[in-house]
């Protein structure tokens, strides 16, 4: 009975104290690259951390469910929204300050920002990440990566509240492939990085190539969340899933894209179900063939905020 639920879900959100941005039944495809998500309770703006602060209070003590939410560019939600707070970082989070060859910069700030502006200042090591299109949080969270360079082997620093609302250090952290570690329900605010001096045109040049190689493979035009799922020790995801002829496998108005058998987009008005569907597919086809359990990349969350693993049942 989801409607019974969702109401009883939707009566405990509490944020009546909470003087920042809030916006009521906020389609998450309009927050999400998927362009998919029904309706979420509450989508909660914290410009500075003294909102932030209260806001942890009040969803803390009211037991409101939420979840930090950066560019949504590796997110699934669900059909029937998110019976909860979505909060997102806003003006003070999206800052960033360089001296010398180091640079502070707020989880809100989008990645390319990030490493266009490094690159400006001469400096050099974020070039492969430029085209993630994702939040300075967002990539530390899910240690984001491409060429084989991750985020969090750049970061020095990474600050954040628990959530309980206690400021700290996030220095004991584990990273792991598109795996920050972090502890559930934290939030990171802010990040330090130290990187190598550069020459501003060489270091713009390489990114640009690093740019063109990803226009050339990926479907850029198309809404999706990038790679659906991890690569398997030694080889991609995507040449197994191409190997088994699914490129342009469709379910309802969700596909496997023609350009890049990773990535299942969105052909206009795809539910959540439609790209379940496909990666239940997928997974039983890749294990029919190969033997081998993909492990999801992107992050499938229901209507409570559970995370859901489609197709993992397989053994
Ligand atoms: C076209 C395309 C290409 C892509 N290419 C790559 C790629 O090359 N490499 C790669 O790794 N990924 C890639 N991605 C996936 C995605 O862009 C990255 O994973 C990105 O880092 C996610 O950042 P986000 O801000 O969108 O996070 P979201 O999708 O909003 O959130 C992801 C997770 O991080 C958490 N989170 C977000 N912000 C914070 C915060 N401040 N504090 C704590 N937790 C937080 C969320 O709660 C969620 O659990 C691609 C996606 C697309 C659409």
């Amino acid at each position: 009975m989801p409607g019974l639920l969702s109401r009883k879900l939707g009566s405990h959100v509490q944020l009546d104290n909470y003087s920042g941005q809030i916006r009521k039944n906020v389609p998450l495809n309009k927050l999400t690259t998927w362009r998919i998500g029904g309706p979420a309770d509450w989508v909660v703006e914290a410009n500075n951390p003294d909102e932030l602060r209260v806001f942890l209070r009040e969803v803390n003590s009211s037991a409101t469910p939420w979840m930090v939410l950066g560019n949504g560019s590796n997110i699934l939600f669900s059909d029937l929204g998110y019976r909860g707070a979505i909060l997102i970082l806003g003006d003070d989070f999206q800052q960033m300050d360089i001296r010398e060859l180091t640079i502070q910069a707020g989880a809100g700030l989008q990645l390319h920002h990030l490493a266009n502006r490094a690159a400006d200042a001469g400096m050099t090591g974020l070039e492969p990440l430029a085209g993630i299109p994702g939040t300075v949080g967002g990539a530390a969270f899910v240690n984001a990566g491409a060429f084989g360079c991750s985020f969090l082997q750049l970061c020095k620093v990474i600050n954040g509240f628990d959530r309980h609302g206690h400021f700290r250090s996030f220095d004991d952290i584990h990273p792991g492939y598109r795996s920050g570690g972090f502890p559930d329900g934290c939030i990171i605010t802010n990040i330090q990085l130290t990187l190598a001096s550069g020459e501003p045109s060489r270091i713009h040049d390489q990114m640009c190539q690093y740019l063109e190689q990803r226009r050339s493979t990926q479907p850029l035009s198309d809404a999706s969340a990038g790679c659906t799922f991890k690569n398997p020790a030694n080889t991609g995801a995507g040449r197994l899933i191409d190997r088994l002829g699914l490129k342009g496998f469709q379910s309802g108005r969700a596909m496997i894209s023609t350009r890049h058998a990773n990535f299942i987009i969105n052909n206009g008005g795809a539910s959540a179900t439609d790209v379940i569907d496909i990666i239940r597919h997928v997974r039983r086809k890749v294990f029919a063939e190969y033997r081998l359990k993909l492990e999801l990349e992107v992050l499938i969350l229901d209507e409570t905020g559970a995370r859901l693993d489609p197709g993992g049942e397989l053994k």
